[in-house]
């Protein structure tokens, strides 16, 4: 006898957020566990694209390294992982000078930075996607073309109005964006955003909804050389619905890696 014919799939509206999972994932200790859970992502990638009617090459994952000792990253290496992100610059640059024999593994900063430390993103990361202070530009932008080179960066912006959380205001974001192209090492791709943390899907999704439609009115007047074709958004726990409203980069840690042993709050502000 025939199977039944399957339910039609639930309307976007129904996706729900895995946060009931956050701190439960089991660690990925062998290159075939990292297989296997990449694997798995690409595929809940690939359905949620299909779900929204997304072109699945239009979604960059990014694999979120943070905590995970330097064993752990040569194993990510191993089952295929080319660039990394990594929420404190210090930590970052750690493993990047760990793994110096690895050339074509590339680092991707995702946390909040201090002016200070702008020198040492300028000289090993590929990719920073925190920006959201001209002051940080300005440093970044020097230190960039002392060393000859350039940093795609993603602005990121504040959508869930928690004060607790970095980047900027929205009604910010229009000004800043007029500004940064004086810092010509500075490759501005696109837009970047934490959603709230909450199991409430509908509220989740409205922090997506609100980078998406800020990046599509301020692309309508962005100076020459600002691209903002990129959305930076969802993690382990919401990164569907993020893709459902228009991510094109996932920002995926646990759901790779396994559970942090460190709590969240070391790597961002508490949660009010
Ligand atoms: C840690 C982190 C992530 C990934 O979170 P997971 O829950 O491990 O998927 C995403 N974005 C930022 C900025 C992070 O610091």
């Amino acid at each position: 006898m025939q199977a039944p014919t399957p339910a039609t799939p639930p309307a976007d509206d129904d996706t729900q957020t895995r946060h009931a999972e956050h701190g439960r994932y089991p660690q990925a200790l062998t290159v075939q566990d990292f297989q296997r859970n990449l694997a798995a992502i690409q595929a809940r990638i690939l359905a949620a694209c299909q779900r929204a009617g997304r072109d699945p090459s239009q979604v960059r994952l990014l694999p979120v390294s943070k905590t995970m000792d330097e064993s752990r990253i040569r194993l990510a290496y191993a089952a295929g992982c080319r660039l990394l992100g990594e929420n404190k610059v210090q930590e970052a640059l750690r493993k990047w000078e760990g793994t110096s024999d690895l050339t074509d593994l590339r680092w991707s900063v995702i946390g909040h930075l201090q002016t200070n430390k702008a020198k040492l993103v300028a000289r090993f990361a590929t990719e920073f996607q925190a920006l959201d202070s001209l002051r940080v530009a300005e440093a970044l932008d020097r230190r960039l073309q002392a060393e000859g080179r350039a940093l795609d960066v993603f602005v990121q912006v504040n959508t869930s109005g928690e004060p607790s959380k970095y980047g900027l205001p929205p009604d910010e974001a229009a000004a800043f964006i007029q500004a940064l192209p004086a810092f010509t090492a500075l490759k501005v791709r696109g837009l970047m955003t934490l959603a709230l943390f909450s199991s409430d899907a509908v509220r989740v999704r409205q922090c997506f909804v609100l980078l998406r439609g800020l990046r599509d009115q301020l692309r309508q007047d962005a100076p020459a050389g600002i691209a903002l074709d990129e959305l930076s958004m969802g993690m382990s726990g919401d990164f569907e619905i993020a893709i459902e409203e228009g991510a094109t980069v996932v920002r995926v840690g646990q759901a790779i890696f396994g559970a942090r042993a460190l709590p969240d709050s070391y790597y961002w502000p508490t949660q009010t």
